[in-house]
């Protein structure tokens, strides 16, 4: 006979437990997001085109609650203090293929080399004759903005949507990756 316990475990299956781990399983997909365990290597293949990787990045990984931003409506400072206090932090290896891992290399150089060449060129411009004189903060203003684009379109690998106490959700790799990954409900 089987006694009313009024103490024991719920049976049904908490949605908050982080994914089972007796597998020996630490990486899946869960809608459009990476979930990992923290310190679980990913899939070696490239996350922009799924081919065999190459090289592994080491990425740090920061997260904290979007409702965080209304702070920045009462003060930029508040919303710091707040934010450096409650954000989580990750890291992971990330792989990519060689090709990919030259892109960004390239990418990263022509970024910092627009960013220089912002700061440089009002500064050689100063005895260029006043006539031209006027073009150069725009000049510059699009070198910086060209720097940020590139630094951000060739840089950019995953983007971290929740980081808990069990597990890391990232946002980044391409389809074909995501789709090799078992799927968890979470
Ligand atoms: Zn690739």
């Amino acid at each position: 006979m089987e006694i009313d316990n009024t103490y024991a475990p719920p049976k049904a299956p908490n949605r908050l437990e982080p994914p089972s781990t007796a597998t020996g399983q630490q990486v899946w997909r869960s809608g459009r997001d990476v979930v990992f365990v923290h310190g679980a290597a990913l899939p070696p293949r490239c996350i922009h085109c799924n081919q065999a990787a190459q090289t592994w990045l080491d990425q740090r990984l920061v997260w904290h609650r979007n409702a965080l931003y209304l702070l920045l409506c009462i003060g930029l400072v508040l919303y710091f203090v707040v934010a450096v206090v409650t954000r989580r932090r990750a890291r992971v290896r990330v792989p990519l293929c060689a090709h990919h891992a030259k892109r960004r290399t390239r990418g990263l150089i022509a970024a910092w080399a627009c960013g220089a060449a912002s700061i440089v060129v009002p500064i050689v411009a100063n005895g260029v004759n006043a006539k031209t004189i006027g073009i150069i903060p725009i000049l510059s203003g699009a070198l910086l903005v060209a720097a940020i684009a590139i630094g951000m379109a060739t840089t950019r690998l995953l983007r971290a949507t929740l980081i808990d106490a069990d597990r890391v959700h990232v946002r980044g790799p391409c389809d074909a990756w995501m789709q090799e990954l078992p799927p968890v409900d979470i």
